[in-house]
């Protein structure tokens, strides 16, 4: 099959870096160590950070069905881009969702034909989808997704309390996570019927942080008593994040995931930058943003996702904050934010950051042979060129339409290759991959 090695590059494990090189045999990693006998073709990393492929376990690449909105393709182009080697599609905004085992075969077949990253899905946990979930698990989900408040589809509703309830007992009996996007239904709709305006102040007046932490309480609370594994999607606050670390000390087994926009943007620059940060969670302001940093720093945050949910361009449009499309488009940029942005005066380390992007991704999730560099893992590689500095250009990304917040943004740190299976499938801004990507499913737990 292919055979390489790559040549003399800084390799960034769990446990620290060292330089060394690693062979690849039939798309696995075959041996790490310095010096390695060549006779296979070479790709110098000299220079270079040699990071495990991101995965990326939140996106929306909405196909089949919305792919005007962005597909697999193009998706899969900019998660390249940025260093992405494997995603989980979630289970909106596709049409349909993915609610059945249908759907899944579906998305599956969908997503083969136009990934070139690896890919895995999240089922969806709605009213009356629960009798559906063992079929969606025998066909190899990763969990099942459910909204506590509205998702903005209105063919995906809110898992009422009896849902989740219901949801979180059978997963519990399959051995898979619930994924939640935690926050409360009822506080937001009370907010909305009392802030009527279409400003970005009326947007964020709407979805204060009491709201997130009530839901995550709501939820740890149902997984505690129902024994489910639990996932606490994009979590935008600090305050959050402390009472899943308080519940995690208390055995309840829960994980939490941020954005990296939570970390880069605040809502202060929600005026400047309109619509193309609006989501929800809603970014929140410097103090709470600092708190979350803290939490990510202090390692009580085990994963970052883009949350990446573009629309179509003219779902953002007329730049109202009541009525346009919420979702961030940033797949492409997630390690290049946390290697741009700190706290304080300090910064996370390369180990930490191989471990929120890939390590604990695949650990969590149960993906066999994937999330570090090790013999007999599948050679997912991101090289990482740590010294350049760039402004980033709407050009530059891969996604399909390119509205993105951080267009106009710096950075310092450029991937230049992204290796997927033993397969450059990105090298110097160029998409080159000649196969597919992969489905890739839990082992049995
Ligand atoms: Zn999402």
């Amino acid at each position: 099959m292919i055979d390489a090695i790559i040549r003399g590059g800084t390799l960034v494990f769990a446990e620290g870096r060292r330089q060394a090189d690693i062979r690849i045999d039939d798309g696995r990693i075959s041996e790490i160590a310095p010096e390695l006998p060549g006779g296979a073709a070479e790709i110098d990393a000299r220079g270079l950070h040699v990071f495990p492929g991101l995965i990326d376990v939140h996106l929306h690449f909405n196909e089949p069905g919305r792919a005007d909105w962005e597909g697999a393709e193009t998706g899969s182009h900019a998660l390249a881009a940025g260093g992405g080697t494997t995603f989980f599609d979630m289970p909106l905004n596709s049409t349909p969702c993915t609610v059945t085992g249908v759907d899944v075969d579906r998305k599956r077949a969908a997503l083969e034909a136009s990934s070139v990253a690896d890919f895995g899905l999240w089922g969806g946990l709605i009213p009356g989808s629960v009798g559906d979930m063992a079929e969606m698990a025998a066909r190899g989900v990763v969990g099942f997704k459910a909204f506590m408040c509205d998702s903005g589809l209105p063919e995906f509703p809110r898992a009422d309390e009896n849902t989740l309830w219901e949801g979180m007992k059978e997963a519990a009996r399959l051995g898979l996570p619930i994924a939640v996007h935690a926050e409360d239904s009822e506080m937001i709709q009370d907010l909305l019927a009392a802030n009527r305006g279409s400003g970005a102040e009326h947007f964020l007046a709407t979805r204060p942080v009491k709201a997130e932490v009530k839901a995550i309480a709501q939820a740890i609370d149902i997984a505690g008593k129902t024994g489910a594994k639990l996932h606490i999607v994009h979590i935008s606050s600090g305050a959050g994040v402390a009472i899943v670390a308080e519940a995690k000390a208390r055995g309840i087994d829960v994980t939490v995931e941020t954005c990296p926009h939570y970390l880069f943007f605040c809502a202060e620059d929600l005026e400047r930058i309109g619509v193309a940060a609006k989501c929800a969670p809603p970014l929140r302001d410097k103090t709470e943003q600092g708190r979350l940093w803290v939490e990510v720093l202090d390692e009580r945050v085990d994963m970052i996702a883009s949350d990446h949910s573009p629309s179509h361009p003219s779902l953002k449009k007329d730049g109202d904050f009541r009525t346009s499309w919420g979702g961030i488009a940033g797949v492409q940029s997630t390690l290049a934010v946390l290697l741009e942005r700190g706290f304080d005066g300090r910064r996370l380390r390369f180990e930490r950051i191989a471990a929120l992007i890939a390590g604990n991704p695949a650990a969590r999730f149960n993906i066999p042979h994937k999330g570090a560099l090790a013999v007999g893992n599948d050679a997912d590689l991101a090289l990482l060129d740590p010294a350049p500095s760039y402004t980033l250009k709407a050009k530059q990304l891969l996604q399909r339409h390119k509205l993105s917040p951080y267009v106009g943004s710096s950075f310092k740190g450029i991937v230049v290759r992204t290796i997927r299976r033993g397969e450059t499938i990105f090298a110097d801004g160029k998409i080159v991959a000649e196969t597919r990507g992969k489905f890739v499913r839990p082992t049995d737990v």
